[in-house]
């Protein structure tokens, strides 16, 4: 069958005629939810015409805020840097419901389903109000609802930074998988970070931080925490968001701090669509970007993810869930090629949740995007519109383009771009 035919529920046998990119050639087979070598006679599943199409590994955001989501415009609108954003999310916290959260929450992950999203890392804050846990609670329950189609990981901090601890007990009760926080935000970054540390142990949790989420040079939780986790076994995540400041400090400085954050096993998330906007607002001449420097990143072998981070809401009025957004950031501000950015943007952000390769080897699972463009370029500059999203050999999401038409117009002969290999584009 043609693969523009797949619709939600079918299995894959194989994809032939697909465009070479990366790891996959023309031809991709799968069985018993893993990549095989060739389709298998008598496969379970559809036989797939999918010329015209290329299959890359599925997107994967490594820091969303499920919990704040399309708020932008109930919250009024606000416009401005971190803080800015800081202070309307503390004017309106109070009013947002366990119902607008889960609302907003299920959209979002609904979107970034079509676009190819498979694994989801979110922070939640603790809400304003009597029910300060609904926050994690409906992240919670999501995390139920998607499982086998989105994977989601929930993190919440240990408490507020200046108050006790027994918001983190509860919400470690309710199951959260990891341990957040916001040192560069507290009086003690420090003594901040031992605290989230210390509470991370005690329950056997890993940890995921902002992380330096500030153009002051002086800033270097990224080290302190590299320092603070080498010790940890390598099972146990920990993971280091934004890495803004990293990007303001000289080279050797720089240098040191990745080769220990490297040592460590510490991963970096990088969050290009919010720190393009919070970043530099004080800084009217030669505006910094806020991104920290990812070809060292990638050089040193540090594990490097991305992050939507806000959908919508008061720390960006846009974001969308697509991580192709995204990825097309970390080419234009960030500076890497297209296939590197969706490698970030999708192997470096499975490597970072824990989850196997899905890069379309022999007898790595059977979880695969199929995108219409002639090479990762295009998929990325078009946003391409037709996506079919495949798990454990099954289809999950498809998202089509809605073809317009315009009046009056001669029809012009438009073709598409010739199918390259990968190798040819780079
Ligand atoms: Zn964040």
């Amino acid at each position: 069958m043609d693969a523009e035919l797949l619709e939600p529920g079918q299995r894959v046998a194989a994809l032939t005629g697909l465009t070479p990119t990366g790891a996959i050639g023309e031809v991709l087979a799968f069985a018993d939810g893993r990549v095989i070598d060739a389709p298998a006679r008598g496969g379970v599943g559809e036989s797939v015409d999918a010329t015209g199409w290329i299959a890359l590994p599925p997107l994967a955001d490594l820091h969303a805020h499920l919990d704040k989501g399309y708020t932008w415009t109930s919250f009024g609108q606000p416009e401005g840097s971190l803080d800015d954003a800081i202070a309307c999310w503390i004017d309106h916290g109070e009013d947002h419901s366990y119902a607008d959260i889960k609302r907003g929450a299920r959209r979002h992950l609904i979107a970034a389903l079509h676009a190819g999203v498979t694994a989801v890392r979110s922070h939640t804050n603790y809400h304003l109000g009597d029910d300060p846990l609904r926050g994690v609670r409906a992240l919670v329950e999501l995390r139920a609802e998607f499982a086998g189609i989105v994977d989601l990981q929930v993190v919440a901090s240990p408490g507020p930074s200046d108050g006790p601890d027994d918001l983190g007990r509860a919400a470690v009760a309710l199951g959260v998988d990891l341990i957040g926080g916001f040192p560069h935000l507290a009086e003690d970054p420090t003594a901040d970070l031992e605290r989230a540390a210390a509470f991370a142990e005690e329950f056997g949790l890993g940890m995921d931080l902002h992380t330096d989420e500030t153009l002051d040079p002086t800033s270097t939780g990224l080290a302190e925490l590299a320092a603070r986790t080498r010790h940890w076994p390598a099972d146990v995540i920990r993971s280091a968001g934004h890495c803004v400041s990293l990007s303001t400090q000289d080279a050797e400085v720089r240098a040191r701090t990745l080769a220990a954050v490297a040592e460590a096993g510490v991963s970096i998330i990088t969050n290009p669509l919010t720190n393009l906007y919070l970043q530099g607002w004080e800084h009217p001449v030669s505006t910094p970007r806020g991104i920290p420097p990812l070809r060292d990143v990638l050089a040193a072998g540090i594990i490097l993810a991305a992050g939507g981070d806000n959908v919508q809401d008061p720390f960006n009025p846009l974001g969308n869930a697509d991580m192709i957004d995204v990825a097309s950031a970390l080419v234009i501000a960030g500076h890497l090629s297209p296939s590197e950015a969706w490698q970030v943007s999708s192997t470096g952000g499975r490597a970072a949740f824990g989850l196997p390769p899905a890069d379309g080897r022999v007898d790595d699972v059977a979880d695969i995007v199929l995108v219409r463009a002639a090479h990762t370029a295009e998929a990325l500059a078009e946003r391409a519109p037709d996506r079919i999203v495949i798990r454990d050999g099954r289809v999950i999401a498809v998202r089509r383009r809605v073809v317009g038409s315009v009046l009056d117009l001669h029809p012009l002969p438009v073709s598409p771009s010739t199918p390259t290999s990968e190798g040819a584009l780079i």
